[in-house]
């Protein structure tokens, strides 16, 4: 297998997505898988429906049609608010868009006419994190202009917190939620049938003792691929959290001093490194630096650490081991890191179920950690 790439284990992401189908069911709460994180990967997909998930979400049409043209036949929903100029593709390969903006359900109705089909809208709702959310003052006449328009269905209404402000989702906001819902009911005479409470940052709420009164759909990505939720990116119950790990290859390893010399001005990357003088130390460069990964957001093996990072190279303070040039070392990786490397064109996606991938890792590289 070549370097850098990430390795993701499908029999791991199908654990984690049906832990949470079953623990979440339990409390009439049905899960969308969220892709985007993996680019809409057609196997994390696939390994997500034999969960059993109710559908995909994505926030970038381009996923959702790469996603279709591999013939995923699953509903999927658009997470992120259409693009006004992409109202055609959204309403071809989405069967669920959220919206706040008039003026693209407008777009969107005239769309699905033209394309003969009807498309459902969930409304999200502004509970707090100052993202994307129609002001709940506003919500009934956006929902009765959605009733109104034709070929759109009124599918649900819905709400993202702890992205922008990291607002928690709690009783309080989820119940103003359900209040909601049953104010748009009884206002318009229709029926939700989707009240979505959020994405996995909701799993504490979801899984705890509240009562979960109207909300019956999260869209979870991050929880389904780490195994943790982002308030406190603490590991969840039962869930793995080794699914994904990145590999990288060593492609210097010296003894050198702990300080540099020279007149120091500022890096590639404009921050500073503050180095003591800790002597001489085993130091190793990787062949991955920003363009592919957020260095932040990897997790060495024991007794590595991670000095820094400029474009191309990862610099490693060895510690007490010393790293053959060739080596592999193995990372774990926080959202952000996924999401880089995901993108970077130079990682190797290596996706596969359990047995294959632990075969592949017992070819590699003698000295590998
Ligand atoms: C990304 C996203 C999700 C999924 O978030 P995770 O933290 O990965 O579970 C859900 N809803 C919306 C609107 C999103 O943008």
């Amino acid at each position: 297998m070549s370097a850098p790439r990430l390795e993701i284990d499908l029999d791991k992401i199908t654990h984690n997505a049906r832990v949470l189908v079953e623990d979440l069911g339990a409390r009439g709460i049905v899960v969308t898988g969220v892709t985007k994180a993996a680019l809409g990967a057609v196997e994390v997909a696939k390994a997500m429906l034999r969960a059993g998930v109710s559908g995909l979400g994505d926030s970038r049409i381009e996923n959702i049609e790469a996603m279709r043209l591999q013939r995923i036949s699953a509903p999927i929903m658009l997470i992120r608010s259409p693009m006004l100029s992409q109202a055609e593709r959204v309403v071809k390969c989405a069967d669920i868009s959220f919206n706040t903006e008039l003026a693209v359900v407008r777009r969107l109705s005239s769309a699905a006419q033209n394309a003969e089909r009807t498309h459902g809208i969930v409304l999200m709702v502004e509970l707090g994190d100052l993202r994307e959310g129609i002001l709940p003052a506003d919500l009934i006449n956006a929902a009765r202009e959605v009733v109104r328009l034709p070929h759109l269905a009124l599918t649900g209404i819905g709400v993202n917190l702890a992205c922008h402000s990291g607002v928690a989702p709690d009783q309080h906001n989820m119940m103003a939620l359900s209040a909601l819902a049953d104010e748009v009911e009884a206002a318009l005479d229709v029926k939700l049938e989707l009240v979505s409470g959020g994405n996995s940052a909701n799993l504490n709420w979801a899984l705890g003792n509240g009562r979960v009164g109207r909300i019956n759909h999260l869209r979870l990505g991050e929880a389904i691929l780490l195994g943790r939720e982002p308030l406190h990116r603490e590991p969840v119950d039962g869930l793995h959290t080794d699914a994904i790990s990145l590999v990288a290859e060593v492609i210097e390893s010296k003894t050198k001093p702990s300080l540099p010399w020279g007149t120091l001005a500022e890096t590639a990357f404009g921050g500073d490194v503050t180095s003591t003088d800790t002597g001489a130390m085993a130091r190793a460069i990787l062949a991955v630096g920003e363009q592919d990964i957020a260095p932040d957001g990897l997790e060495p093996p024991e007794g590595l650490t991670i000095l820094g990072a400029s474009g191309d190279h990862l610099l490693i303070d060895c510690g007490q081991r010393r790293l053959q040039v060739g080596a592999e070392v193995r990372f774990a990786v926080n959202y952000s890191a996924l999401v880089r490397a995901m993108t970077s064109p130079f990682v190797e996606k290596a996706m596969a179920r359990g047995s294959a991938l632990r075969r592949g890792a017992a070819r590699a590289h003698a000295g590998s950690v």
